[in-house]
């Protein structure tokens, strides 16, 4: 049975990056026929919101990510204690006092030094009696987890096989001051608890995933499969973590970027298989294969999210629409006819308005100093609507044996004059649907 977990701090609001970890989660869940599970990382009180949590929830739903159960690590606090407990009393779970001045001092000792920065273990070797006096002058320390000084290897189902020299890591603070957990042990209680097998995160984790082995080892559970993808940067290779508010999920919605766009470029982005627009999330998940992700880092360009949304949009058929023609006012009769004219030219679902004003109001018409002569010529020649199907033709064969002109020399002119633009619906379908005669 498979497991899976998206894990997002309800810190803010989802973006592309997180929707990535998102959406790898589910696929491999949706593809095996197993769970996924939306878990809040909500232990800390002082960033985490339950605004944040439900817009994570609510931007989620907006692409059909939907999970199986919801969990909250703030609910699960006595399971981390339980923990931490259990690691006492192995003797891995130790109390340390230092400051974060004295920590910085260390550090840059050993910078100097030419040594890595890790943490030298000297609370380990505190007798009780200092212990107490640290503890009675200073407060509660910090708990780390004594790691187990050796090779940490794993076989990651994007980076391939990677080794990690336990001594060059930190003994990880699992413990605040202040006794609040921290995400290192709470995420790997949980990962256990609920019987996590496969985890998809972010190539920022790998240092994590090093200690998390050892974690989970010590208290006994099984180390799912885990998996790192590359970061983002921006279409020129610049960091992406700058933008990222400008990535917002609901950025995106707001410009009308439509959710399968945004799936089916993130299911194959920094793969080898090329991005396909799909029709739908099982059709992802069919064709989703982590081995086919490499580890250099991911070229994300948003641009490319609204060609695909045009061509998305393009596909629907009347019904997928209905709300927005509904909401436009557009009377039942003529949906599938104003539908067909247009899905091909907007690029989101807001651009149908402009077309409904354009057949219900006309718009300023473009024309061409040297093609004003014609246009008055072939307006003169345009009965009164209504227009059917066949009006275009007829007009413009009208207009064609009266003034001579053939061709796009006949064409454009009228259309730029009824439309404003040189690109747009073929004529044909679109004048139909003029409720007045074009003004010029
Ligand atoms: N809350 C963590 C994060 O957002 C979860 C990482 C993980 O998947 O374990 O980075």
């Amino acid at each position: 049975m498979t497991v899976t977990r998206f894990a997002p701090s309800p810190t803010g609001y989802l973006h592309i990056g997180n929707l990535r970890t998102a959406l790898f989660n589910f696929l491999i869940a949706r593809k095996a026929g197993g769970t996924f599970i939306l878990r809040l990382d909500d232990t800390d009180p002082a960033r985490s919101t339950p605004a944040f949590a439900d817009a994570i929830q609510e931007d989620l739903a907006w692409l059909g990510l939907t999970w199986d159960r919801v969990e909250r690590q703030s609910d699960r606090l006595d399971r981390f204690a339980a923990a931490a407990d259990t690691l006492r009393g192995m003797g891995r779970l130790y109390e340390a006092f230092e400051t974060p001045a004295e920590l910085d001092l260390k550090r840059k000792k050993q910078l100097n030094m030419g040594q890595p920065p890790v943490y030298d273990r000297a609370a380990l070797a505190l007798g009780d009696a200092e212990r107490a006096r640290l503890r009675a002058a200073r407060g509660a320390g910090v708990w780390r987890f004594l790691l187990d000084h050796g090779r940490i290897t794993w076989a990651d189902g994007i980076m391939g096989d990677l080794s990690i020299t336990a001594a060059s890591v930190s003994d990880p603070v699992l413990i605040r001051r202040d006794g609040q957990v921290l995400y290192t042990l709470a995420s790997v209680v949980d990962d256990i608890d609920m019987g996590i097998t496969d985890v998809v995160r972010g190539a920022d984790h790998v240092t994590n995933t090093a200690t998390q082995i050892q974690l989970i080892k010590a208290l006994g559970g099984t180390v799912p499969r885990f998996a790192h993808h590359s970061l983002l940067t921006g279409a020129g290779g610049e960091a992406l973590s700058k933008r990222l508010g400008t990535l917002a999920l609901r950025e995106l919605r707001a410009k009308g970027v439509e959710p399968m766009a945004v799936l089916s470029y993130l299911a194959r982005l920094g793969s080898s298989q090329p991005v396909r627009l799909a029709g739908s999330l099982d059709e992802l998940a069919d064709g989703f294969d982590l081995t086919h992700f490499g580890a250099a880092p991911t070229k994300c360009d948003v641009d490319a999210l609204y060609p695909l949304t045009a061509r998305y949009l393009a596909g629907l058929p009347v019904d997928a629409v209905e709300r927005d023609l509904e909401d436009l006012g557009v009377p039942r009769a003529m949906q599938a006819r104003f539908w067909g004219a247009v899905r091909e030219n907007i690029t989101k679902r807001a651009d149908l308005a402009f077309w409904w004003d354009m057949v219900n109001n006309g718009t300023p018409p473009l024309i061409d100093d040297a093609d004003r002569g014609f246009v008055d010529e072939a307006f003169a020649l345009l009965p009164e609507p209504p227009y059917c199907e066949t009006s275009w033709a007829d007009w413009t064969g009208a207009v064609k044996d009266a003034t001579g002109r053939r061709g796009r020399d006949l064409f454009m002119p009228l259309r730029e004059a009824i439309t404003g633009r040189a690109q747009g619906p073929d004529m044909a379908a679109l004048l139909p649907l003029f409720r007045r005669k074009p003004g010029i």
